[in-house]
């Protein structure tokens, strides 16, 4: 049973802003295509688990997709996806690489063979590792109780391709159409229940609660400023911007296209890209409105939170 749906990261959204709204001329714009690829096949690896999740019996599990958590040492992770049951917690770490791949235990490291040689792809097995270190204390410390934690790196890419991969290697990794199957077999394992019904449902409330999404500075870490920010209400049908506000709807100059309420995801991209407060003035310049009471109409129909008066006042996009 489905506890916490997938929602992309704050990450792959502001990397698809990022996408809309920075030059393709820009030095910097090649980088950020990079990490948005990246970003999205990763996002397309997590939605593949989803759909091998499907396979296992409703009734066994709570699942839980994204939940990213602070444990009792202040330190955040978030799990691909957490099911959790009466007697045990299991970790799904998505990896979606292609290639041939070998895990080496002894220098820690996920290595791909690339045409000029060999790229190491960081350490799925030691990340899954910590994470259980930390879930571990978590259940502690809400529940009281410790519960066995298990955790699984699911290589979700179909042309990825195995070597050299040792018995104990293959106890913690495993490819995703086998998925359903390893989870049956864990769940075979662990047949004692830890946690009655009344804590399972206690610990779905407070893991919904304590989800903090992550957070991504796209300004500081492309070391960009707000003037290099494409301005405007994009089209959806064309990408042209800006679209022009006439008679309380937004209009496309190249291909007609009308909206009513497309100043939305403009205000959303402000958001991700430049900051979660906006004051009319910015509003105005950002989505190139020539007043600044249709503006003030426009943020007040969003119901945004608010401080400040007049002039003063700022509104949070969240
Ligand atoms: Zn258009």
């Amino acid at each position: 049973m489905i506890k916490k749906v997938r929602e992309k990261s704050i990450r792959l959204l502001t990397m698809e802003a990022g996408g809309r709204r920075v030059d393709k001329n820009h030095p910097v714009y090649a980088q950020i295509e990079r990490e948005l690829g990246r970003q999205t096949a990763g996002y397309k690896g997590e939605c593949a688990l989803d759909y091998y999740l499907t396979f296992i019996p409703d009734d066994k599990y709570f699942i839980f997709h994204g939940l990213r958590l602070e444990d009792p040492k202040n330190r955040y992770f978030q799990m691909d996806s957490y099911l959790f049951s009466l007697s045990h917690g299991l970790i799904l770490e998505s990896k979606y690489i292609s290639g041939e791949l070998e895990f080496d235990e002894k220098s820690n490291q996920l290595i791909r063979k690339v045409a000029d040689g060999h790229e190491s792809m960081g350490d799925p097995i030691s990340q899954v590792e910590r994470h259980k270190d930390q879930m571990r204390s978590w259940m502690e410390k809400y529940l009281g109780k410790v519960v066995p934690i298990i955790g699984q790196v699911v290589l979700t890419n179909k042309n990825a391709i195995l070597k050299n991969v040792s018995p104990s290697t293959m106890k913690k990794v495993t490819f995703l159409t086998n998925l359903p199957i390893r989870i049956k077999a864990i769940h075979e394992n662990l047949p004692n229940p830890i946690l009655t019904e009344k804590e399972l449902r206690k610990a779905t409330r407070i893991l919904n609660q304590k989800h903090t999404p992550d957070q991504f500075a796209f300004l500081d870490f492309f070391k960009l400023t707000h003037n290099e920010i494409i301005t405007g209400v994009i089209c959806a049908e064309c990408s042209l911007s800006p679209m022009l506000r006439k008679s309380a709807k937004w209009i496309c100059l190249k291909c007609g296209c009308k909206s009513k309420n497309a100043h939305i995801e403009a205000l959303e991209d402000y958001a991700l890209l430049c900051g979660k407060s906006i004051t009319n003035k910015q509003a105005k310049e950002f989505l190139h409105l020539s007043s600044s009471s249709v503006t003030f109409q426009i943020l007040q129909s969003m119901n945004l939170r608010h401080t400040g008066t007049k002039k003063g006042r700022v509104y949070f996009l969240n």
